[in-house]
């Protein structure tokens, strides 16, 4: 395990040397270089190649339409295909993520709810699925149905051992998403379908997921909160959306860890919480997986929140994480992305996380 050279100076760490400086402007990025489908998208035997990190994206994650000045927008995703066209990424494997792995989403989510939100779906323009900024537009189904494929592909080839970690780069986000009540730009949650599958269908026996988002992962909490089999543990700033937590939440079996920051809060409380709050939790709990709900926007740049992390504090605890996986998991990440709204705090952030986890 080492840390990228170039990851040890985030001022060297300048995307504007990419080939299309395209930060945070108005208009539409170009379409991203999407990677040809080839039929089934991925290896079946982990014995021909073992690939490092796996990154699977769909062009229907730039159909979920939030409409002008959401802060939540395919944008996110353009900077981030941009981003990994980088001469640093040419060892990243980039598959299309596949469609619906509907078995996967019921295990989560009850079928009422799911059919409910299919039904919703509008033949056109866009509306407010919660009263408030969690928006459905004609292409929202899909892209959601790419995310969920996404994910369990993701599971899929890396309990295999075809792959060593991967990260999925879709939208819309999971983590505020509960049993059956959207949030917080969230329908399903991504990272608990991916915990329910490893242990579904590949006989993991512990999971446990750890969320970097700057907002409590409430969605997540309420799935697991009586579940012994998964360990949640979250950093979030606190007060802020959605309100839940604190220290004080634990769950029914202790297996809940709330490490809150305050506002202001830069990479050294980052990193004390996780070093005295997480990560040994984490490793108590020895995860036959962790899941990452890897969101972006606890960046010094991002406009919804206000603590103040670099690019690198995320390569730092991408790193931790894959210590602990290579201790207990054998080496076994599934990164999903959830928030992260400043383009060039979430291209950083996502290319330190992703350059990390192409070093295992
Ligand atoms: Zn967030």
């Amino acid at each position: 395990m080492f840390l990228p050279a170039e990851l040890t100076d985030p001022l060297t760490f300048a995307w504007t040397e990419l080939p299309n400086p395209v930060i945070n402007r108005a208009v539409p990025l170009p379409a991203p270089n999407w990677p040809k489908a080839r039929g089934r998208c991925l290896s079946p035997s982990a014995s021909e190649f073992a690939l490092t990190t796996l990154f699977l994206s769909h062009p229907s994650g730039l159909e979920h339409d939030t409409g002008a000045g959401h802060p939540e927008r395919a944008d996110r995703l353009r900077i981030i295909e941009q981003m990994v066209e980088h001469e640093r990424f040419q060892n990243l494997h980039r598959a299309p993520a596949p469609g619906a792995d509907t078995a996967a989403l019921l295990r989560v989510h009850p079928e009422e709810y799911v059919r409910a939100i299919e039904a919703a779906a509008p033949k056109e323009g866009r509306i407010r699925i919660d009263g408030g900024d969690t928006v459905m537009s004609p292409g929202t189904w899909e892209a959601l149905m790419h995310t969920i494929g996404g994910a369990s592909a993701a599971v899929n080839e890396v309990m295999r051992g075809n792959a060593t970690n991967a990260f999925v780069a879709m939208r819309p986000c999971g983590h505020h998403a509960e049993r059956a009540t959207p949030m917080g730009f969230c329908f399903f949650n991504t990272a608990a379908i991916a915990a329910r599958h490893a242990q579904a269908v590949h006989g993991a026996e512990r999971v446990a997921i750890v969320d970097f988002d700057v907002h409590h992962g409430n969605g997540t909490q309420d799935i697991f909160w009586d579940d012994p089999s998964v360990l949640y543990a979250s950093t979030h700033q606190m007060p802020l959306f959605p309100g839940t937590g604190a220290v004080s939440e634990v769950g029914e079996h202790n297996t809940v860890v709330n490490a809150p920051l305050s506002s202001g809060d830069g990479g050294e409380a980052f990193r004390a919480a996780m070093e005295t709050r997480v990560l040994p939790r984490v490793d108590a709990f020895a995860p036959d997986l962790i899941v990452i709900s890897a969101g972006f926007d606890a960046h010094r740049l991002d406009p919804l929140a206000s603590i103040n992390l670099e690019a690198v504090d995320f390569a730092w605890i991408t790193e931790k994480l894959m210590g602990l996986a290579a201790k207990h998991s054998k080496g076994r990440i599934v990164s999903v992305l959830e928030g992260g709204y400043d383009l060039e705090g979430l291209a950083a952030s996502s290319a330190a996380h992703l350059l990390m986890l192409m070093s295992a």
